[in-house]
């Protein structure tokens, strides 16, 4: 039973998740800034300098001495600031008060930068009073609106770069490649890509049916639309809910693109499209058993491929299962963690939401192999690399999984900082010792105190 989906996952991740060489560090640079459009404003001088405190998006205060402004910043003794870099209501507020009131420019570049800022209302009273300040200025009217547009979508884009950045920012050593930050273009490249990737290899198993989206995910299913709707929300709560677990805003969308699942009425379809898409063959590997799941990690993209077996929790749980792969693969570099919290954390996740299949399938042999004082160190070794990862009947799975289990209940925050340090390309062991103040020894130990008393 644990080794349904288990032996051929290890041999699917082995071969699919070569890293790419991605620069790192640049990723912020290639974003686009602000476009230099709309109405300009020469450098002005207020009568005597104006003292100001203000606030910032990012939180910070700026406070001092205002010298000049144009249309893009302010300027004084605290530096240049741009103005889209204020909250809205304090741009809105320090603009207003430099502005000069019968300029028709002035409100030109006040309606655009208020739109830029997300303050829709009172740009379009600001265009009515440049036009009625200066019938002149209606033929500019058009082009500022479509400048305000460029900005605010400039901005929006800004803002997320700059979100997906910080997710990446514990990467400090280097040791490990970042997955680079998009620009809205190459997103919408990246999206396109994998919709067509989800079409073609969906039509490998002769499957045409329209793929659904969330914010996340692109699913290609055949199910019945209620069981499509239910696993959707599913995936959409636990991918919030892993989000959290790695300390990382929910809004931001960790995949290249969106992440592909298929959803597949039959084992042949699913099979069909592991060999076409995936180049594995699905034979000739004893003892691997029925496989429900799979995830492939093909350098920056990820496909979930699955199939509907008669047990829907167990189907649930697969699922689970290897989306955690795919979040974990893109979660800041394509490091990999070691494979006992690889799939331990993956099964934990999974237990969280479908907690039937993997509480059968795990919890009783892990207790088992513990309490007869089995060698948790010995699984801890295991790897992928040199075939030791499962163990006899998928030991590794089971001892994995309880040890994420007691790591999760005890101190998630010092988990969630050990993942950030694997991630970051630190080797685990190290990443243990910095993060948790252990040992593999003295975990191994914690483990098996923890489970001594308790389940
Ligand atoms: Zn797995």
């Amino acid at each position: 039973m644990p080794t349904l989906f288990a032996l051929v996952l290890a041999a699917v991740l082995a071969q699919s998740s070569s890293a790419p060489a991605v620069p790192a560090g640049d990723a912020a640079s290639s974003a686009a800034s602000a476009p230099n459009v709309g109405t300009a404003i020469k450098e002005t001088r207020p009568e005597k300098p104006l003292r100001i405190r203000v606030k910032l998006v990012k939180g910070t205060i700026v406070a001092g001495m205002l010298a000049s402004w144009d249309d893009d910043a302010f300027a004084g003794d605290f530096g240049r600031i741009e103005w889209t870099e204020l909250t809205p209501s304090e741009f809105k507020r320090l603009f207003d008060k430099l502005m000069d009131d019968r300029d028709a420019s002035h409100q030109l570049r006040f309606a655009e930068l208020l739109v830029a800022v997300g303050l829709d209302a009172p740009a379009e009273s600001a265009w009515k009073k440049a036009t009625s300040i200066d019938p002149s200025v209606k033929p500019r009217v058009a082009g500022s609106r479509e400048a305000a547009k460029a900005m605010r979508k400039a901005r929006l884009e800004k803002e997320r770069m700059e979100r997906e950045g910080a997710v990446q920012d514990f990467a400090e050593d280097g040791a490990a490649p970042r997955w680079p930050v998009l620009t809205d273009a190459e997103r919408d490249a990246a999206l396109a890509t994998m919709r067509e990737d989800a079409k073609r290899y969906s039509a490998m198993a002769g499957v045409s049916v329209e793929p659904i989206e969330t914010e996340y995910f692109i699913l290609v299913s055949e199910l019945k639309p209620a069981e499509t709707k239910e696993l959707q929300k599913e995936l959409d709560r636990m991918y919030a809910e892993v989000l959290g677990y790695l300390g990382v805003d929910a809004k931001v969308n960790l995949f290249w693109g969106k992440a592909v699942i298929f959803l597949f009425a039959t084992e042949d379809r699913f099979k069909a499209v592991e060999a076409g898409a995936f180049g594995n063959p699905m034979v000739g590997r004893p003892g691997s058993g029925q496989v429900m799941g799979l995830c492939h990690m093909m350098k920056e993209k990820v496909f979930v491929n699955s199939w509907q077996c008669p047990d829907d929790a167990l189907f649930g749980s697969v699922l689970i299962h290897e989306t955690v792969h795919g979040i974990m693969h893109r979660y800041s570099t394509p490091a990999r963690l070691p494979a006992w919290a690889d799939e331990g954390f993956s099964d934990w996740v999974a237990a969280r939401f479908q907690p039937g299949p993997v509480e059968l399938a795990r919890r009783a042999q892990a207790m088992q192999y513990i309490r007869s004082g089995g060698n948790i160190v010995t699984v801890l070794d295991m790897n992928y690399r040199d075939g030791s990862w499962p163990g006899q009947n998928a030991l590794g799975y089971a001892v994995g999984y309880a040890i994420v289990d007691v790591m999760m209940r005890q101190a998630p925050l010092k988990f969630e900082a050990w993942l950030r340090k694997v991630k970051g390309g630190t080797p685990w062991e190290q990443a243990l010792q910095d993060a948790c103040g252990l040992t593999k020894q003295q975990l191994a130990a914690n483990v098996a105190r923890f489970f001594a008393t308790r389940d």
